[in-house]
């Protein structure tokens, strides 16, 4: 891969495990913008600030020492040397994390970093996978492979559950799905960067499709 995949969509359309597969099978970089709001999400909690509050919030951001890696075989979220990757999935960041990632000023501080992770990697062969909400729209709208991933909201919230279960979390497919649907109202209503498809981004509908499915679909467009 030359250049840049970005992949956006709500969650549970299968769009994390699709962009680590797919930035794996390419040799590229990837790069998970949903675990630095997620870092910055639990440091407001850990540090007692109301979500709700814009420029405690932003103070915290900037406070923090987020480190994220960009190998697509590994998990590895930091703030500072602590391994912070299994906390930020947890129910407090999610529950969360849609405010903190609504504050505008939050947004252009990650978005920056986003960019620079871009760049670095636009420089090596290779390439990167972003994956986020506003990849093809506003972090990388030069992106060379814009995706943008769906599935019906039962769907979604059957395999966040499920990816719950496999992680040792505990949850019921209608607990996830109310918490499914509850943040792409938030996320996708948010004055800053809503969630929604690109005008140039190819939309992938993975109801019926398992992971090697919607993976070789997206292996085709690469390679087109
Ligand atoms: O992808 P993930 O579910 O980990 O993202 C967590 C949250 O972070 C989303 O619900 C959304 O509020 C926020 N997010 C965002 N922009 C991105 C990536 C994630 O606002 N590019």
């Amino acid at each position: 891969l030359r250049g840049v995949v970005a992949m956006d969509g709500p969650s549970g359309t299968g769009k994390s495990t699709v962009a680590r597969r797919l930035a794996d099978a390419l040799g590229a970089a990837y790069l998970d913008t949903g675990a630095m709001y997620r870092v910055v999400t639990l440091a407001v909690l850990r540090a007692g600030v109301d979500p709700a509050d814009a420029s405690a919030v932003l103070r915290c951001a900037e406070s923090t020492d987020l480190r994220i890696g960009t190998d697509p075989t590994r998990a590895d979220v930091r703030i500072g040397d602590e391994d912070v990757a299994a906390e930020i999935r947890l129910a407090p960041v999610t529950q969360a994390v849609s405010a903190v990632s609504a504050v505008p000023r939050v947004r252009e501080l990650l978005v920056a970093r986003q960019r620079q992770v871009v760049s670095e990697a636009r420089g090596r062969s290779g390439g990167i996978v972003v994956e986020g909400r506003d990849i093809g729209t506003v972090v990388v709208p030069d992106a060379e492979l814009k995706v943008y991933l769906t599935a019906s909201a039962d769907a979604r919230a059957a395999r966040r559950s499920a990816q719950d279960a496999a992680a040792g979390r505990s949850s019921t497919v209608d607990a996830t799905k109310a918490d499914v649907e509850r943040r792409d109202r938030l996320d996708s209503t948010r004055a800053a960067s809503p969630l929604r498809p690109a005008v140039d981004a190819v939309e992938v509908d993975t109801t019926e499709l398992d992971i090697p499915g919607v993976l070789d679909r997206l292996l085709g467009m690469v390679r087109e």
